[in-house]
Order: C-alpha cells, then sequence, then structure tokens
C-alpha cells in the first residue's frame, strides 16, 4: 500500500510584525495540537478504503475470519481513538463475516486493536509510565 499526501496550509501574518521564534512556536503548536491527529485519521481512513476495495474486489488482504475472507458490508460507527498524536475520530466500518455471521471490524482486525480499546498501546505506556514514575518520588 503506497500512497501520497499532500498538505494545504492557509495561514495569517500580523500586520505589526512577529518574530521568527513566534512563528516556529505557533506553527509547532499547530502540528501538535491538530496536524498530526487529522494526518493520521486520513492515513486510517485511506488504509479502512483500500482494505475495503480490495476485499470486494477479490484481492489478497492481511485479515480473514474463519479462514476465508467473505464479508458483507454491516454498517459502522463513529468512535474516537485516544492516541499521544491527538484523538482521532472516524467512522469505523463492520463487515459481517458470512460464515459465522460475527461482526468483523475491518480496520482494527488489521491493525491488531482490541475490540473496545479507545486508546493506541503507545498511548497507555505512556499513562503507565508516567504514573509509575509519580508513584516512586
Ligand atoms: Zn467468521
Amino acid at each position: 500500500m503506497q500512497e501520497k499526501v499532500t498538505l494545504d496550509l492557509s495561514y495569517c501574518l500580523a500586520e505589526n510584525g512577529f518574530s521568527l521564534d513566534e512563528l516556529i512556536v505557533k506553527l509547532s503548536d499547530l502540528f501538535k495540537k491538530k496536524a498530526f491527529s487529522e494526518l493520521l485519521k486520513l492515513i486510517l481512513q485511506n488504509c479502512q478504503e483500500v482494505l475495503l476495495w480490495r476485499i470486494f474486489k477479490g484481492k489478497p488482504v492481511a485479515v480473514s475470519c474463519c479462514g476465508k475472507c467473505e464479508f458483507t458490508l454491516n454498517g459502522g460507527y463513529n468512535r474516537s481513538l485516544k492516541t499521544s498524536l491527538g484523538v482521532v475520530k472516524m467512522f469505523w466500518h463492520r463487515l459481517k463475516c458470512k460464515i459465522c455471521k460475527e461482526p468483523f471490524i475491518l480496520l482494527k482486525e488489521f491493525m491488531q486493536l482490541d475490540r473496545y480499546q479507545s486508546k493506541s498501546n503507545e498511548l497507555e505506556k505512556i499513562i503507565v509510565d508516567a504514573v509509575s514514575e509519580t508513584t516512586y518520588r
């Protein structure tokens, strides 16, 4: 899977001047607070679309249920996923296995997330590390 992402950035410049440091700090804040999570969301959505396309075109994919890759679309839901890059709110497609009739959350299976997982594993590790450091001090 190879995709290309382009970025449009609109900005307003203060007419009464600003320092280079202010510009760098503001740009850094923008990327930390908004751009990284939006980029992550875009990549996840694109990944999900490519997986759906491959499944319904009969192309090989890295996920299966009952040893096969036979699914029907079965709606989906909006859910947030908390990560160290920010919160990603997106639509998660739900499929249904044609053999066992169980629901199958395509992107979660592909990324090996738990069914009700709401945080990325790296965020949980950061939280656990921060709590354990606080406890020992
Ligand atoms: Zn199945």
